[in-house]
Formats: structure tokens, sequence, C-alpha cells
């Protein structure tokens, strides 16, 4: 059985989906502070923290847990920035509660849901492994720590790990049965839909004076569904003698904000307000990843690549969601 720690998020509740696909059995750990209960449609939901030792302990007794995803974290990173002890506590001090209750239980086998904000402003694109790791903002050194500390137990303890660094997490279950939904909202695709939809009167551009094409931020959109595949083939890995190590997760392509917007108009066929604002601060103007190592040794492709397609079972799951 496999325990996924904030299953009931955006990412955890694609990677639970896919995990009983293929059948595995699964547990969710989720404070449902951000996650959606809804969203937990398979396997079964513990409610509780991760800051609850003796909660958590009990799911490591009363389940045979054989390997965890960890995806519960909070991941504002403006809040990061003006709450920083939030972020130190949940992510990293919680996440060492994780890691020594499963010590305890000899549970030796973790993916940890990583990001490419552990490389702040690189200064080459594509963005590969070995890439100095600088994060900009709490959020990303509260993951780029976590990875270091996984580092450590393994040497120290044996206990296996794959840190998978994500690009942007984007789109929405093709059967639209889950997907993406954030209170509040902050990501750009879904503040789009918002805008196509007229939940919102209009979308805001950050920045149209970046030294790319067209002048606005480009960023590496990668399905949602495409992420939830890579954790399963590093458990797999991990699990077949595979040595614990750290993987990019993108599509290894751009696309910049205008154009992201132009395709939601196109496959939405609304119009709305598109305006053009001064830049968000600590945006890099471009992210780029490259996934070779993870298509190299986890075997892993996106099956969904193209941008259109992206926003396509994002518009799906925008125009019926519930929550
Ligand atoms: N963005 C924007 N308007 C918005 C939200 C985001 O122009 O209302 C831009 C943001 O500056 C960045 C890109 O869209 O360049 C993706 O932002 P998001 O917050 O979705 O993800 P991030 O790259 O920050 O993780």
């Amino acid at each position: 059985m496999i325990l996924v720690t904030g299953g009931a998020g955006y990412i955890g509740s694609h990677t639970n989906k896919e995990l009983h696909k293929r059948g595995y059995q699964t547990v969710v750990y989720d404070n449902l502070v951000y996650g959606h209960k809804e969203s937990v449609k398979w396997g079964t939901l513990e409610i509780g923290d991760l800051s609850d030792k003796e909660r958590l302990e009990s799911v490591f007794k009363n389940y045979p847990i054989e390997a965890v995803i960890h995806f519960a974290a909070y991941a504002y990173v403006g809040e990061s920035v003006t709450e920083p002890a939030k972020y130190y506590n949940n992510n990293v001090c919680n996440t060492i509660n994780l890691l020594d209750i499963m010590r305890k239980y000899n549970v030796n086998y973790i993916i940890f849901s990583s990001t490419c904000a552990t490389y702040g402003i690189p200064e080459k694109m594509p963005i590969t492994e070995d890439m100095p790791q600088n994060p900009v903002n709490p959020y990303g050194a509260t993951k780029k720590m976590v990875e270091r500390i996984l580092e450590d137990y393994y040497k120290a303890y044996g206990l296996h790990y794959c840190c998978l660094r994500y690009f942007n997490a984007a789109g929405a279950d093709p059967d639209g049965e889950i997907g993406e939904s954030h209170t509040p909202e902050t990501h750009l695709i879904p503040l789009i839909l918002d805008a196509a939809s007229g939940k919102r009167e209009s979308i805001s551009i950050f920045g149209t004076d970046y030294p790319t094409e067209d002048g606005t931020c480009i960023r590496d959109y990668i399905h949602v569904t495409d992420l939830a595949e890579a954790h399963i083939r590093a458990l797999e890995y991990l699990k077949q003698g595979g040595e614990s190590t750290c993987f990019n997760l993108g599509n290894g392509n751009g696309d910049s904000v205008q154009h992201v917007i132009e395709v939601v108009k196109q496959v939405t066929g609304k119009e709305f307000i598109v305006k053009e604002e001064k830049r968000r601060a600590g945006d890099p103007p471009m992210l780029i990843g490259s996934a070779e190592k993870a298509e190299k040794i986890l075997g892993w492709k996106p099956q969904y690549k193209e941008i259109g397609t992206i926003v396509e079972h994002a518009w799906k799951w925008h125009e019926k969601k519930m929550y």
C-alpha cells in the first residue's frame, strides 16, 4: 500500500488516480487545508496534519505501507515570503516527522514533490539537474532543504528517495474526474479560464518588457497526468534497486504568457479583457526544463505535450468544477 501525503491536492490527487489505475492500493493523508476531500475518489482518506505525530503514526500502524509519495506542503510563493515560519515549519519540520516515522516502521522508499523553484534564476536554458540550486524565495528554499535532508537520510539510514522537480504543472485529468482548484488561485491558466468563463473581469499579464520574443515570461507547462505517471515510474525504479536521485519533470519547451492567453481564446472561443501590468516580484523571465534524465532513466515521456491539449483538459474541468 502506498501512502500519499497531500493526496487531496492538485498533483497528489492525479497521482492517486494513476496509482489505482496501475493496481496499487493507497491511503491518502491530508489536512484538507488546501486540498479537497472530493478529489480523493480512490483509496482511503485519513484526515490529519503532518505535525500530528500520533495521528500520522497511527496510519503507519494501521496500514501496510510500503512506500510514501510525499506531496503535502504549502506552495504559495508570495505567502512564503510574508510568512516564512509557516513554510519552514510545515514543509521542512513536518517532513522530518514523516521521515522519522518512516524509519521507525521500516518504510524505505519516498518520492518527494520538489520544484524548479529550487534553481532560482538559472543562467542557462534548458535547466538540467546538475545546475546550481539557488532558490530566491522561502518556498524554493524549503524544497531544497528537504532534498538535502533526503540525501543525508539515504546515506545514514538507507532511506531511498527520488526528488521530482516539477516545472509548471497544468491541465486536468483527461477523463474530467478531477482537476485544479486552488483558493486563492494564483496560477496563470486557471486565472485565464476564470476570465474566459466570466468569473473574473480580466486577466493581467505581469510584465511585458522581459527579454523574450513577445516581452512576456516563458514557462514550461507540463500536464498533471504526465507528472502523475512520472511518480509511478520513479517508485518502480526505486523498488527495482534504482539509485536515489533527482529528476526534472518538464516538457522541454516554453510558452509565453501572451501565447497561453491566445491558446485559451482559441480553445474556449471566448473573448475577455487582457491587461498589461508591471512585473511580479521574483519572476524569472524564462524557465524551461530538460527532462532528458527522466526520459533516459525512467523511460518517462510526456503524453500531452501540446499546450492546446493541456488547456483543453483544464477547460473541460473548469466548466463543470463544483469546488
Ligand atoms: N502570470 C501572469 N498573470 C497572472 C498570473 C501569472 O502574467 O495573473 C505569469 C507569471 O508572471 C509567470 C507565469 O504567468 O510568468 C506563470 O505563473 P504561475 O503563477 O502560474 O506559475 P509560476 O511560474 O510562478 O510557478
